[in-house]
């Protein structure tokens, strides 16, 4: 498999609870390589704009609401397949249905404030990285 590039965020609820550490950890345990990294807090205008997919959603106004109400540690991971690692290493959207030692089976609040963002594709993780990130920042 190829070596991939993929956007990771680190949630509000996350950060609130001092869990940034122990949740790259699992990513650097599962083989993925934080290449770039940054806490930063986001506007309500730029999560509407980095969540516009899901914009026609009933939950739109929460989920972005709720990732510009606090910090958010945004990362590139670097890998084989790094996309599909990353999704396996987050576990289900929803807590409830995610495996067990995933990052949401061990963290997540609610379907809505479940600790991690991560790209869903290559071509999205390619638009998420350049979001946020320039070229000079990811550092492999
Ligand atoms: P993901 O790729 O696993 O993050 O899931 P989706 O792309 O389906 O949804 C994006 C994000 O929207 C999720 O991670 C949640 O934070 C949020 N979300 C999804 N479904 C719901 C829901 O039913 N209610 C609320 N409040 N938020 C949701």
């Amino acid at each position: 498999m190829a070596i991939e590039r993929t956007l990771s965020i680190i949630k509000p609820d996350a950060t609130r609870r001092n869990l940034t550490g122990k949740i790259a950890a699992k990513f650097e345990e599962a083989g993925l390589r934080i290449v770039a990294s940054k806490r930063i807090q986001l506007t309500l205008a730029q999560a509407q704009q980095f969540y516009a997919v899901h914009s026609a959603r009933p939950f739109f106004g929460e989920l972005t609401e709720f990732m510009a109400s606090g910090p958010v540690v945004v990362q590139v991971l670097e890998g084989e397949g790094a996309v599909l690692k990353n999704r396996e290493v987050m576990g289900a959207t929803n807590p409830k249905d995610a495996a067990p030692g995933t990052v949401r089976a061990e963290f997540a609040e609610s379907v809505g404030e479940n600790s991690v963002h991560g790209s869903d594709a290559p071509e999205t993780a390619a638009e998420e990285i350049a979001f946020f990130f320039s070229g000079l920042e990811l550092v492999g």
